[in-house]
């Protein structure tokens, strides 16, 4: 059983909460988000009445839930949720493009870049300042020179910032100047990281494990709701097989089986999950076919010259083909283009 407090609760009410279920001889973890306090019950809560706990001061909701993620799990959660970052609405009635460099290399590739998306209809703009390489001479990212670099583009084009922490301890930094944290697949299992960026009071894109089963995935994001936030993407980006011709293996089914099981938006990554600029386009159809609330797509001035993913990133020439995907099928599944919805 869970217990959402509200946002007005006060340490009073948490204390009266956890003072019933102890005498119900239940234990309380508390775990206080910049945004909600979430009360978790462990133990045999058959003794516990969830209308009167429901009754009680600050409670917004109390949860019965049989899934091993609780908050996130759509079972007493029907409607799905729409997420905003900095006003743009990620959900149920939108196809949301997020667009822009793998990673920041220089002012001017990101404010290229940035109105490359723009181009093609992005309403936030992607770019990793930190950048987790599997090889350690890779370039690891410009970290806070990044991020400067960003907030500058941020103010010229007006696109609110998705970037990448990978490491608990960069949180509040990268917080700091993102309207958006991304963690990816690297990390989609670092326990530490998530609960760090659940405690960071702006809402949080967590992609997918490379290995992870949507299970897995979805317990992920209950550790990232656990510490308070609820306002999480779950991102597709493509999970490792047998199969060599592409990065990764982009696994469509995911999208309306995450969407069944959890309330969260869920969006694709064609990008990371094809890894060739060619299969971007077609596989951005199949997302939106398939009812992705959204898809974060890698674009770059000059791909040759790139530091990280420059075989996967669109260029100039393809940015007219992918405003049209974003124009066109939408509204095939009763949905909007976000960059058609004022904020
Ligand atoms: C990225 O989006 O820059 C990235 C590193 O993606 P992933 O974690 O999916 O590999
Ligand atoms: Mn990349």
């Amino acid at each position: 059983m869970v217990i959402v407090m509200g946002r007005e609760a006060t340490q009073d009410d948490v204390d009266s909460i956890v003072s019933v279920v102890q005498a119900a001889g239940v234990e309380a973890f508390v775990s206080r988000g910049v945004q909600r306090t979430i009360v978790g019950l462990v133990g045999d809560v058959t003794q516990l009445d969830a209308t009167g706990l429901r009754g009680m001061q600050g409670v917004r909701d109390v949860m019965r839930v049989s899934t091993p993620y609780k908050l996130v799990s759509r079972e007493n959660h029907p409607d799905r949720s729409v997420v905003r970052v900095g006003g743009v609405p990620i959900g149920p009635d939108t196809v949301t493009l997020i667009a822009g460099p793998c990673a920041v290399e220089t002012p001017e590739q990101t404010l290229d870049a940035a109105r490359m998306a723009q181009e093609a209809g992005a309403t936030l703009l992607r770019g990793g300042a930190y950048k987790p390489r599997t090889s350690p001479y890779a370039f690891q990212g410009l970290g806070e020179a990044g991020l400067r670099i960003l907030a500058d583009v941020r103010a010229e084009t007006g696109l609110p910032i998705v970037t990448e922490v990978v490491d608990a301890h960069d949180v509040d930094l990268v917080a700091s100047y993102a309207d958006m944290l991304q963690v990816g697949t690297r990390n989609a299992q670092n326990f530490a990281l998530l609960q760090a960026v659940g405690a960071a009071g702006k809402p949080v894109m967590l992609k997918r494990g490379m290995n992870a089963t949507i299970e897995e995935w979805l317990m992920a994001a209950e550790y990232i709701a656990q510490r308070g936030n609820l306002d999480i993407v779950l991102c597709e980006r493509g999970i490792r097989t047998f199969e060599t011709a592409t990065r990764n293996t982009l696994d469509v089914s995911a999208v309306p089986t995450a969407q069944r099981l959890s309330h969260l938006p869920v969006i694709i990554d064609p990008s990371h999950s094809g890894g060739r600029r060619d299969l971007v386009l077609p596989l951005t159809r199949a997302a939106i076919a398939v009812g992705a609330d959204g898809v974060i797509i890698d674009v770059h001035p000059q791909p040759e010259l790139a530091l990280c993913d420059g075989p996967q990133a669109l260029v100039r020439e393809d940015l007219g083909a992918l405003a049209q995907v974003l124009r066109d099928l939408p509204p095939l599944l009763g949905k909007t283009a976000a960059s058609a919805v004022s904020v």
